[in-house]
């Protein structure tokens, strides 16, 4: 079958992510999706094992989302949020401030994962400043970390993995650390906060694992660190759930843990069911007191032009609602028996580092990845949308994932392992 016209003449014109545009094998053109399927115009059917960069929690085109957006495009899809208010935006914020822990009760929203961390820090700072205490404007951040693609955010990656070195004078410097996990890590957090608290706004972490910086895991015994280092030095937690938010890690959100909730947490990607762009930034009483005052120049300087947007609200609470309704926790469980099921024998494959699961996350870390354009084609080949980054292959799907699809993707993941390590 021929590419269809809008192929050749877009892919001109078009500007991919991450993608060197004169070497890039060509992206495959999509003409649909369902459930847990890609339909591409070729009439290929690949079964999906990432889920859009993890947003497609309850599967594409689920037909309860698909009716919300629908009805509300009907009646209003946008309506600026200065100054008016709608019926989608307030209901989504207190129904995540109903299932968030109980002291992050005030939401502020954006349209993207990047922009909430962005907003997150700048609240952060803002707090102190309207408490009128100065120079309080770095953040602690952690190896293994992403937090986004924009300024402030890329400067509290990875330095490594992220981008650090390309944009070195652009970004403002920002202290990254490794996570305290053991006795070493945790002396010299204890030490780098002796001498650096006074001048933190807060300490940013995706709590129990780091995704795009290589899909890491930690415990929770690290949050409870941070949570009472934080404490201590009377330092803003904010906690990245951009990624574990919205049923991930098998919990609703990782700071469901006792005794670990966050200051301020983010939220992003699986917010809307993976339908619609939307993202929020939640903060505590605490937080928000610190601009609750007579002087206008206290108020959250932020106020992005498509905040709250009626579509994305109501493609969340549309997914909210499925969350109530059907079980996705324990389908997440599932799918952790499953994975460790499925990718478990990898861990005996040549090349083969470490085989790790956590919730609807499986992982398979090799010693390196030579050619990861073959690697993507071998399981193209299989029928399966996998995309490996670095060393890292691994699988996010859908929580709605049937067995057999999921069976198909460990056993795609895991043949073309053992054949790229022959
Ligand atoms: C994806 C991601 C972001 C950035 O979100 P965008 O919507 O891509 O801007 C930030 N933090 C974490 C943990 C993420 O996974």
């Amino acid at each position: 079958m021929t590419a269809p016209d809008w192929y050749g003449r877009g892919l001109q014109h078009i500007w991919l992510p991450y993608t060197q545009m004169k070497t890039t094998p060509a992206p495959l053109a999509v003409a649909r999706t369902h459930g847990t399927r890609i339909v591409l115009e070729d009439r290929r059917e690949l079964i999906d094992g990432i889920a859009s960069w993890w947003t497609a929690v309850h599967g594409y085109n689920h037909p309860h989302i698909v009716q919300a957006v629908q009805a509300q495009a009907a009646l209003m899809p946008h309506v600026m949020l200065g100054g008016l208010v709608h019926a989608q935006a307030l209901t989504l914020a207190a129904r995540l401030c109903a299932i968030l822990p109980a002291k992050l009760e005030r939401v502020f929203f954006c349209e993207s994962g990047s922009v909430a961390v962005e907003v997150a820090m700048k609240m952060a700072t803002q707090y102190w400043l309207n408490r009128n205490i100065r120079g309080r404007t770095k953040f602690l951040a952690f190896q293994g970390g992403y937090h986004g693609d924009t300024i402030a955010t890329m400067a509290v990656c990875d330095p490594d993995e992220g981008m650090h070195a390309l944009f070195k004078g652009l970004l403002p410097e920002q202290h990254v650390i490794a996570l305290p996990r053991d006795d070493e890590s945790i002396a010299a957090f204890d030490a780098f906060l002796e001498r650096h608290a006074h001048e933190l706004a807060g300490i940013l972490v995706e709590p129990l694992v780091q995704g795009a910086g290589g899909m890491l895991f930690h415990d929770e015994h690290v949050l409870r660190r941070l949570r009472a280092a934080a404490d201590r030095y009377e330092l803003l937690l904010i906690f990245d759930e951009i990624f574990t938010g919205f049923g991930r890690t098998a919990s609703m959100f990782a700071c469901d843990a006792p005794a670990i909730a966050p200051d301020i947490v983010t939220l992003g990607k699986a917010l809307t069911g993976g339908a619609a762009p939307l993202a929020a930034t939640v903060a505590t009483a605490k937080v928000f007191d610190a601009f609750w005052s007579d002087d206008p120049a206290h108020a959250l300087m932020h106020g992005p032009t498509f905040m709250g947007h009626a579509l994305g609200c109501a493609a969340a609470n549309a997914s909210l609602d499925l969350f109530e309704r059907e079980n996705r926790l324990l389908q997440a469980n599932e799918i952790a028996v499953k994975l460790t099921h499925g990718l478990g024998p990898c861990l005996a494959l040549k090349g083969v580092r470490d085989v790790r699961v956590r919730g609807a996350i499986g992982v398979v870390e090799l010693e390196h990845i030579g050619d990861l354009n073959a690697l993507k084609r071998r399981l193209l080949a299989e029928g399966v949308w996998v995309r490996p980054f670095r060393n890292i292959v691994y699988l996010t799907p859908a929580l709605t994932i049937g067995d057999d699809d999921l069976m198909r993707l460990t056993a795609a993941v895991a043949k073309v392992i053992a054949a790229v390590g022959d």
